[in-house]
């Protein structure tokens, strides 16, 4: 789609893809972002999630790909030999299914593409071919990548259907089953009955990761023998059940069910007799309304107590069984239906419907459920959202906290499994409820009165086709066996070992990792590698890409090499990526010189384990922990990864781009409307990385004026005559300087707006002030500006870069170092910068009292030099945790001030130095303080034309000599002068 640049910015915009065009041509001519090997450098390996090319790179990929380019930018420019690589991910069936619907002739579907991706329907229709569509939407992403200016290294792409890189997968998944951790059985997945088969992530609608929970069925009876399978996640609490609940208005389903080769009659709602049979074998004999059982007695099949069967109007039949258990004391939800069923009378008359308490918990008296339902304010069963939020916090606190009280196995009144008391009087009473949870769980079902059900627990999630997921049990898949405890704590050592961006998202990763199970490895049908040992299954597209980025550091190499792919096997990989066996020995069995094995291991050796990882929030609970998890079963220690960026979402409007509510954005299309610079500093200023985006493109008329702004100072400061080199010049190196050291420290985690918001934005006010104090600008500010450029160009390259030329640079500037610490810190002159923080302060306080005073002229008294020290003292008392107390204590004590007025003083100090900028704070501490009264006469002229009036005179408040007009003379703290207007 094409989108106009806005009025009267049209040649601008023209320029700036024109000096694009000339840079992406020198930049490849010259190689510049190809790198090898040199041991004299420290490296930097960071990869962005490679692309899946069932269609054009978009605006989501505008943003996960700048992130890790203006860091590979940034780490170059501190002297890192940086690699940043690309590949594309062609495995799975969303290709597939793509091809298929163009070869179906599906004109809407195609129309639709056409629109938005700015592709000729003639084109499209001759793309019926999978890996032919593949390959043309891969080449159009990867000119648009190198048009968007990624300063990617285009020798080490790669697609995962070459024959290199399945031998790769293979090698992968036979290191896998060696260490046991594929495995072949039934387990659950998230199904799509339509397609009849396993979906994950890249299958469902808006990519949504089905999440898949474990139930445990309980299984009351009843005299007839019927069961009523009560799904819980808290098996524990069938020691205190009270009665059962089925909902009136329901249809249900009676089924005939195997369970481990006993035929059972289960009481079902409709809709989970349809989804057990997913699970289960299932056979519907009956359809009956829930009211039928409402008055019916079920027995406990662990207390042996007989419970009635009470109709409810919360059971949905959507969740579990359609039977559930009630459990008031610790339910929420059970509390208040009963509350209602009982009118509600107090819990004391509620006869055999007496909540029962089974767990203590801190902080919670004798029926949690009751408590926090009565303090939410539920009115009845029907609000929803209330117990929701009650269930949630009492369900958490006695997880983490609760503990099962003493005395429960009196409550067995007959034992329906033998040894059922003594079961619970040894293993349940006094533990912990997480410890009970799974004994009590595997008690039921080793003795057939329990079994296993699965939900999605994140529904509905729906599969590209639009059914609705379902969690299959299947059987004699291959599993990925993430349920591996020894795994997981291995996982979480690398996890633990690695810095997260955001660290918020760290607590996703940990959950993630718990939850994990077995997850199926293999489909029927799709692009990609097959499993080596089982023909037709191919390997699913989140687990041939969880180790790949070391593939890149040999890919270019091996092909350089001309080693053909069958001498790619188990034990070349095992060299390569492990360094085990010897290469005179191997070369000659591979037939590959053995120096060039050398040289690919020490390439592997080189660049690994990767610096840093980017991808989009979204790959939290599958990619990028199946990362972690693969890195720490194959590699060692020394070789795990070391960061990941989570990104956030791109909205444009507001909205989540999808092609259904046609607003897809392609890169191809952002970078031709508004050039690459443009788009590249809009994105980079708009959030911080972990925040979402929200293009507006109607407004980047706000960006052409921001980089124009940039382009002109620039040239105006490289061409200044002046040579004064005065305080503004000094004051304006400094500021420079002190802008880069910031932006270093944020780019150093990851703060990349804050970076650039600071180099596009507060560098330029600077700049401005500095204008506004001289006559004309002077050459002793070039130099500074020239870094500044530099520091520029991570963000937008090609304005730099042609910036840099045109002030008569011959090298290039997407090479160029940034200036040393050391040099910067040379630059910066603190007690200049301090006068002139202090001398913006006082002007503007000038202003603001002028709005309610009217006069021309002011007198100023400050405060001596010696009184600074105080705000550097202040800031350490907060630092320290102190209050507001402790600064006061502080300042009496150190006779900064009388008591009397001491509480007014302090709040003001304390407002003032949390107003202050830190490394303001850190100069006065290092400095000292400034003296005032020199700072305000030194820049009188300056004041006085900024804030309009004439500077009478400045006094010490300490001078005893000087008059008190209005009792200001008092007044006067550090930091704070006391201005009287005339
Ligand atoms: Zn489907």
């Amino acid at each position: 789609m094409r989108i106009t640049s806005g009025e009267g910015y049209h040649g601008f915009v023209e320029e700036l893809i024109k000096i694009s065009k000339k840079w992406r041509d020198v930049w490849e001519r010259t190689n510049v972002y190809e790198s090898d090997p040199d041991p004299s450098r420290p490296k930097y390996f960071l990869t962005a999630a490679f692309m899946y090319p069932n269609g054009v790179a978009h605006v989501g990929h505008a943003r996960t790909y700048l992130i890790p380019d203006i860091l590979a930018r940034y780490k170059r420019a501190q002297g890192f030999n940086v690699l940043f690589p690309m590949g594309f991910h062609y495995t799975g069936t969303p290709i597939l299914t793509t091809a298929e619907r163009i070869a179906s002739g599906d004109m809407d579907y195609v129309e639709a593409l056409s629109r938005s991706y700015n592709i000729p329907v003639d084109v499209l229709l001759k793309l019926t071919d999978p890996l032919r569509l593949a390959r043309y939407f891969h080449e159009l992403s990867k000119e648009a990548m190198k048009d968007y200016g990624l300063s990617i290294d285009w020798r080490r792409e790669f697609t995962t259907v070459d024959p290199e890189f399945k031998s790769f997968i293979r090698w992968q998944f036979t290191k896998l089953k060696e260490k046991g951790l594929l495995v072949k059985g039934s387990h659950p997945v998230g199904w799509c009955p339509k397609h009849n088969m396993p979906v994950g992530m890249h299958d469902t609608k808006d990519d949504v990761e089905p999440e898949i929970g474990e139930l445990t069925i309980i299984k009351f009876f009843d005299s007839e023998g019927l069961i009523y399978p009560a799904a819980t996640l808290r098996p524990e609490t069938v020691l205190g059940v009270t009665n059962m609940w089925i909902n009136p208005d329901l249809d249900y389903c009676v089924s005939v069910v195997s369970e481990g080769g006993r035929m059972e009659r289960w009481v079902l709602s409709c809709e989970a007799a349809e989804k057990l049979a997913f699970q289960k074998d299932v056979k519907v004999v009956e359809r009956v309304k829930g009211s039928v059982f409402v008055g019916r007695d079920v027995t406990n099949p662990i207390t042996g107590e007989e419970v009635p069967v009470i109709g409810a109007t919360f059971v949905s039949p959507k969740f579990g069984t359609g039977v559930v258990m009630s459990v008031p004391a610790h339910a929420p939800y059970d509390y208040a239906a009963l509350r209602d069923y009982l009118g509600g009378r107090p819990v004391d008359e509620w006869g055999r419907l007496r909540p029962v308490r089974l767990i203590q918990i801190e902080g919670y008296g004798k029926y949690p459920a009751a408590e926090v339902v009565e303090r939410l304010g539920v009115r009845s069963q029907d609000d929803k959202d209330l117990l929701d939020r009650a269930t949630k916090e009492v369900y958490k606190a006695e997880h983490d906290r609760g503990v099962m009280v003493r005395g429960l196995s009196e409550r067995v009144v007959k034992e329906v499994i033998p040894g059922a008391k003594t079961f619970i009087k040894d293993i349940v009473e006094g533990r912990g409820v997480n410890e009970v949870r799974e004994r009590i769980k595997e008690f039921l079902v080793s003795n057939g009165y329990g079994s296993l059900m699965y939900e999605i627990m994140n529904a509905p999630v729906f599969c590209r086709c639009g059914t609705e997921i379902v969690v299959k049990v299947v059987k004699d898949q291959w599993f990925i066996d993430y349920g591996n405890e020894e795994w997981k704590e291995k996982a979480r050592a690398a996890l633990a070992s690695m810095r997260i961006v955001p660290e918020e998202a760290r607590k996703q990763f940990l959950a993630t990792i718990e939850w994990l199970r077995e997850k199926a490895c293999a489909r029927s049908r799709g692009l990609g590698t097959e499993l080596p040992w089982a023909k037709g299954w191919i390997i699913e597209s989140l687990s041939d890409s969880t180790i790949y980025m070391a593939f890149y550091t040999v890919i270019h190499r091996i092909r350089e090499f001309g080693i053909r792919p069958e001498a790619l096997t188990t034990e070349f990989w095992n060299y390569v990526m492990l360094g085990e066996g010897d290469p005179e020995d191997l070369g000659g069995r591979l037939g590959i010189d053995p120096k060039h094995l050398e040289e690919l291991r020490k390439e592997f050796d080189y660049w690994y384990p990767l610096d840093s990882r980017h991808s989009g929030k979204d790959l939290i609970p599958n990619h990028l922990t199946f990362f972690i998890f693969n890195h720490a079963a194959i590699f060692p220690e020394g070789k795990w990864p070391r960061q990941i960026v989570a990104n956030g979402w791109v909205l444009l409007k507001g909205e989540k781009m999808s092609k259904s509510k046609g607003n897809v954005r392609t890169l191809r299309g952002l970078i031709d409307s508004f050039s690459p610079d443009a788009v590249r500093l809009a994105i980079a200023t708009e959030a911080e990385v972990e925040g979402d985006l929200n293009l507006d493109l109607g407004k980047m008329g706000r960006v052409y004026d921001r980089l124009r702004k940039i382009m002109e100072t620039v040239r105006r400061l490289s061409r200044a005559g002046g040579d004064a080199d005065g305080l503004p010049e000094k004051w304006l190196r400094t500021r420079i300087a002190r802008h880069i050291l910031l932006a270093s420290e944020e780019l150093d985690r990851v703060r990349i707006r804050a970076a650039s918001v600071r180099l596009f934005y507060l560098v330029p006010q600077d700049i401005d002030e500095y204008l506004s104090m001289v006559e004309e600008p002077s050459k002793t500010v070039r130099e500074a500006v020239e870094y500044w450029l530099k520091a520029l160009s991570i963000v937008t390259p090609f304005t730099a870069e042609e910036l840099w030329h045109e002030i008569g640079k011959e090298t290039l500037i997407v090479s160029e170092r940034w200036p040393s610490t050391e040099t910067l810190k040379q630059l910066i002159d603190e007690e200049i910068e301090l006068s002139m923080e202090y001398v913006f302060r006082v002007i503007e306080d000038i202003r603001s009292i002028r709005k309610v005073v009217e006069g021309e002229e002011v007198v100023i008294y400050v405060a001596p030099k010696e009184t600074h020290s105080v705000l550097p003292e202040i800031r350490r008392i907060i630092e320290e945790g102190g209050t507001v107390g402790d600064v006061i204590k502080h300042l009496i004590s150190s006779g900064f001030v009388e008591k009397r007025r001491a509480p007014k003083t302090a709040k003001t100090l304390l407002d003032l130095v949390m107003s202050m900028d830190p490394h303001i704070v850190d100069s006065l501490e290092a400095v000292g303080g400034i003296d005032e009264r020199n700072a305000l006469l030194q820049l009188r002229k300056y004041i006085e034309r900024k804030a309009g009036v004439k500077v009478k005179a400045v006094y010490y408040a300490t001078d005893e000599e000087a008059p008190d007009l209005g009792g200001k003379k008092a007044q006067a703290l550090p930091w704070r002068p006391s201005i009287y207007i005339l």
